[in-house]
């Protein structure tokens, strides 16, 4: 039997902690992440399910999330501590038959549980895989220019898009569905939750005004990398607001769509 915590998806997990803590986006104990793994991987780590404890959810999970193991962060933890200590910061849990309940597997060790925002990342997990079946990542983080962004601009998704795919070519070729935006609202609820996943059926990216973003992806390194392309264009529309003399044309955004073969959002750019 492998040890988990030797396992690529600890890894991963720890190493992207470890690097959007270093990015500024993660104070204290700010984002986190949830990890869906296949239970053919699971069981080369663990041949059968033995339980260390059980976590009550606080919700009822999708059907479609039931009987199903996701890695994520725990509540109250540090992204700056993953890394030099993942079995304590993370958790590998199953979610029951009924979706009431986690069982543990692995992790939580210093007797935590998931994080706060685990309904937010059951709700969009499963609004996600409705659209993509090979989802596995949901990413929560509090990237500063993207916060800055949200907190200039009108609660929209086209405003917000438009204004993004007009600061950086990269944008409409990285997110060509755009991004979509909730209002402030009470985080670790299951109704931002239900607001999320609304939004995940559209977008693969919904900014949280005043708070963060969530990204979503088949690997980690797709979740990260919208996250990674918002926030840098949300830097460039920041540093240059009200200074711009240009700003990427219409036809540009189209002939980008064009080359690359994305299917972009209608309504944002005149067609
Ligand atoms: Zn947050």
């Amino acid at each position: 039997m492998k040890n988990f915590l030797e396992s690529c998806f600890v890894k991963e997990v720890s190493e992207i902690t470890n690097n959007m803590y270093r990015q500024g986006w993660d104070e204290r104990n700010g984002g986190n992440i949830s990890y869906l793994i296949d239970e053919e991987y699971v069981r080369e780590y663990f041949p059968k399910d033995v339980f260390l404890r059980d976590i009550e959810l606080g919700f009822t999970a999708d059907e479609s999330l039931k009987n199903k193991y996701f890695l994520v962060t725990g509540t109250g933890k540090y992204f700056k501590n993953v890394i030099k200590d993942p079995e304590s910061n993370l958790g590998l849990v199953k979610i029951d038959n009924n979706g009431h309940v986690a069982h543990l597997l692995w992790g939580y060790k210093d007797g935590g549980k998931m994080t706060s925002e685990f309904p937010a990342h059951l709700m969009s997990h499963a609004a996600r895989l409705k659209v993509n079946q090979k989802n596995r990542v949901v990413m929560h983080t509090h990237p500063t220019y993207t916060i800055c962004m949200g907190a200039c601009l009108p609660t929209d998704d086209v405003i917000f898009t438009r204004k993004l795919w007009k600061s950086n070519t990269e944008a409409v070729v990285v997110f060509p569905e755009g991004i979509g935006v909730l209002p402030c609202m009470i985080c670790g609820t299951n109704e931002i939750g239900e607001a999320t996943a609304k939004k995940m059926e559209e977008y693969r990216l919904v900014s949280w005004t005043n708070h963060g973003i969530y990204g979503v992806g088949e690997t980690i390194d797709e979740a990260f990398g919208l996250i990674e392309t918002v926030e840098k264009t949300a830097q460039i529309y920041m540093i240059s607001l009200g200074h711009v003399v240009n700003e990427i044309p219409d036809e540009v955004i189209l002939g980008l769509a064009k080359l690359w073969i994305v299917k972009i959002k209608p309504g944002v750019i005149d067609e």
